[in-house]
């Protein structure tokens, strides 16, 4: 499924086989999660992506050729950082996230919207066992930036997350397991997203426009809305960080300074680093996280995004080409 020009529907189309060169593999693939990443490059918001364009950058898939790290036939795990430079002071200081000149998957390069694809082999992850191609492929994006968000929020106890998507159902279940107390704020009128957040732990799921019922520690921010800023830090103490973990947001309306006072932070998290994938791949079974995901066969790729864009998405959309 390629995307030809931003704002227009993906269009199937019959692509050469891709051809791994050198530290590269082509995998056939399995599943491919639907990212809101991916909503972003579709619809313009990120708007240098290489043109025709197979989105995708959460691709569980089968080894069937090249490179030398993994054997033909291993199951391997595809990120959205495609490559680093590996020379830039971030990626000398162990900061390869915010590398000077990467690529990311299915957005400089071709993604997993497609029967194959081809990777950097040594950006590429092998995947426990236990859960499924269609459960695994969101922890590839949702689950292991979310993971860094978290992070991000230090020993947070009491932990906002705004929006409830493929993110927040991930890491409402990670941070239980922590033993974290979690609040989740979702639209007004998304009483399916807020029951379905108190199914996965939260004590508290409403509107977040509304004041949170108590204070917070930390918010995570997965909601592309600005709005939620001040809103989020509003609601968390003195001390506390709110986190950022999209990679688009609207503007930020301006807040008052006593809003940040009392050393409160904002921070965003941008990428991953394969560390980050690598800790979380291996945490994930121990939790266990069980992924909620809304299967589209790869050909409806436009009505997983249609569905993601309008909210109706409970859970992960993945793509299937079993
Ligand atoms: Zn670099
Ligand atoms: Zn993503």
């Amino acid at each position: 499924m390629v995307l030809r020009a931003p704002g227009r529907p993906l269009e199937p189309a019959d692509l050469a086989p891709p051809v791994p060169g050198d530290g590269e593999v082509l995998v056939r693939v399995s599943a491919c999660g639907v990212c809101r990443t991916d909503l972003h490059v579709v619809d313009g918001e990120l708007s240098q992506p290489k043109l025709p364009l197979v989105p995708g950058h959460q691709i569980v898939g089968t080894v069937v050729d090249g490179g030398e790290r993994f054997a033909a036939g291993e199951r391997i795990g595809i990120p959205w950082l495609g490559e680093t430079c590996g020379r830039c002071r971030f990626c000398q200081s162990g900061r390869e996230n915010l590398c000077d000149a990467p690529t990311f998957t299915g957005y400089d390069r071709d993604g997993g919207y497609a029967e194959l694809a081809v990777a950097a082999e040594a950006f590429a992850f092998p995947l426990p066992p236990g859960l499924s191609d269609l459960e695994i492929a969101p922890l590839l994006c949702a689950g292991l930036i979310g993971y860094r968000a978290l992070r991000m929020a230090g020993d947070a106890e009491r932990l906002g997350l705004y929006g409830f998507g493929a993110a927040a159902h991930i890491i409402c279940q990670v941070a239980r397991h922590q033993g974290r107390r979690v609040f989740a704020f979702t639209r007004a009128d998304d009483a399916d997203a807020q029951r379905f957040a108190r199914d996965l732990g939260a004590e508290w799921a409403g509107d977040a426009r509304e004041p949170a019922p108590e204070e917070l520690d930390a918010a995570i921010l997965f909601a592309p809305v600005g709005e939620h800023v001040p809103a989020a830090l509003r609601a968390t103490s003195k001390g506390g960080t709110v986190v950022c973990a999209g990679i688009h947001m609207s503007d930020i309306p301006s807040f008052p300074y006593k809003l940040l006072w009392g050393e409160r932070s904002v921070r965003s998290v941008a990428n991953l680093t394969r560390r980050d994938g690598e800790e979380f791949l291996a945490l994930a079974p121990t939790v266990p996280v069980h992924t909620h995901v809304a299967e589209y066969p790869l050909e409806r790729a436009n009505d997983a995004l249609d569905d993601l864009r309008a909210g109706r998405v409970e859970g992960s959309a993945v793509l299937s080409l079993a």
